[in-house]
């Protein structure tokens, strides 16, 4: 099989262990995002598929062959660290070309290859410049260009834009995954941030707890989040406890009850957690209960410019409303409201 496959791959150090049991299959061209919070273990398992790290268990394999146990240099994967690790006393010119010059290729061949890359990178005219010289952001694209100058077979990104302002950072999300694109490179970027990797994933990879949660496109992971860990990880989301009454209807800790999806048929009186999304929850003048429209009190709004951010108690539990100022009802803290929790954005969450 094509691409690259990961199976039980394992990592201990001493007695804790940093990556259990993954097993993934990474097709050929795509933006895979490693995505999970701080020491879950996403860094080791990129390093494992660099050859930087040993694996205490498991394989790997490209195009078929194992490469678990291939030295880093023989991989032939380009990478792009969160440091750059550019050399501050080379110019842009000299540090692309560094990895044509460790692997012997001629003068000619390195210069032209250099001037592809620049123009690819659109920083043709720095050339000679030193990098300590350059931006941040014409800094990270010399980082990239360098990784991808001996037409490396995978690209390997570890959290490359996080020292970057938030502007940049986004601006420079967009132009690497345009640069995937068109180079059609297979790309793993590990990041904590859920919103780069929604932006720019092909497919995304949630690791949680030193393993993998959950695997799929970053409208798969955010719509239908397979537990708890992944739907409080990937946006904001109302999760709250409730009661399963019957196929399709469960009952919320103030004793309303709510039509949702009947997809699984949990045992009546199961404890459960439901999630629904803020942009999913419709407040209205306040009217009689009916059907999934339940009353409420509003208990804090957060106008951020683009959005209003209303918080709402109803039954026992605290919901947050999204919307935009144009939707927009002059609500006020202690003001009554009806809050409509539609059944098909209600979702019964796994353990
Ligand atoms: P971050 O986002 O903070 O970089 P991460 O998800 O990349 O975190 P890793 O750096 O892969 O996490 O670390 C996973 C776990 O392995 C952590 O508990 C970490 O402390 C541990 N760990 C990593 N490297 C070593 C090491 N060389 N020796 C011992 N433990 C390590």
């Amino acid at each position: 099989m094509t691409g690259l496959i990961l199976e039980n791959v394992e990592k201990h150090y001493g007695s804790a262990c940093a990556v259990k049991d993954v097993n993934l299959h990474l097709p050929e061209g795509k933006l895979v995002c490693f995505l999970g919070p701080s020491g879950c273990g996403k860094t080791t398992l990129l390093r494992m598929i660099a050859g930087l790290e040993s694996l205490s268990g498991g394989e790997i394999r490209l195009d078929g062959d194992d490469i678990g146990h291939t030295p880093a240099h023989l991989r032939n994967f380009g990478m792009v660290f969160q440091s750059l690790a550019l050399f501050p006393h080379m110019t842009v010119g000299e540090n692309i070309a560094y990895p044509l010059k460790l692997r012997g290729v001629g003068k000619a061949e390195q210069r032209a290859r250099v001037v592809e890359l620049l123009e690819l990178i659109q920083l043709q005219a720095m050339i000679d410049r030193p990098v300590a010289k350059l931006s941040g952001g014409q800094r990270q694209r010399v980082a990239i260009a360098r990784a991808i100058a001996a037409r490396p077979k995978i690209l390997l990104l570890d959290e490359p834009l996080s020292a970057l302002d938030a502007k940049l950072r986004e601006s420079m999300q967009v132009e690497i995954r345009q640069l995937q694109q068109r180079l059609n490179i297979t790309t793993i970027l590990v990041t904590h941030d859920q919103r780069e990797a929604m932006t720019m994933a092909d497919i995304v990879v949630v690791l949680g707890e030193h393993r993998v949660q959950q695997v799929g496109t970053p409208i798969e992971i955010y719509r239908h989040p397979a537990n708890e860990f992944v739907a409080d990880f990937i946006g904001s989301g109302n999760i709250f406890p409730a009661t399963t009454l019957g196929p399709g209807r469960v009952g919320l800790p103030g004793g309303d009850a709510l039509d949702v999806p009947a997809s699984r048929s949990p045992v009546v009186g199961e404890k459960i957690k439901l999630l629904v999304r803020p942009e999913d929850v419709q407040l209205s003048a306040p009217q009689a209960t009916a059907g999934n429209r339940l009353l409420g009190k509003v208990t804090f709004v957060r106008d951020i410019g683009a959005t209003i951010e209303t918080t709402v108690e109803c039954s026992g539990v605290s919901f947050t409303a999204l919307s935009t100022p144009c939707q927009g009802m002059d609500l006020g803290i202690g003001h009554a409201v009806s809050v409509t929790l539609p059944a098909e954005a209600c979702r019964l969450l796994g353990a």
